[in-house]
């Protein structure tokens, strides 16, 4: 079954993900995951709404530091 990245629509081919579209065959049997980078980012997300939500100071500078470590 084709895997494709339910946030930036790459597909994962063997293990790698690939910018490409998928064919109208795999678009019939397709899963959504997220990609490594897309759910690095969606951790860091949920990570600044959880921090916020606590009050905890710094947690912007802290998301701040881990954007920055995977850009
Ligand atoms: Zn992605």
């Amino acid at each position: 079954m084709t895997v494709q990245c339910c946030k930036c629509k790459k597909v994962r081919d063997n293990g790698q993900w690939t910018d490409r579209p998928l064919t109208i065959q795999e678009s019939k049997v397709v899963s959504h995951a997220y990609c490594d980078r897309c759910f690095v980012e969606c951790y860091i997300e949920i990570f600044a709404s959880e921090a916020s939500l606590a009050d905890c100071s710094g947690a912007g500078a802290v998301q701040e530091a881990l954007k920055s470590s995977i850009s």
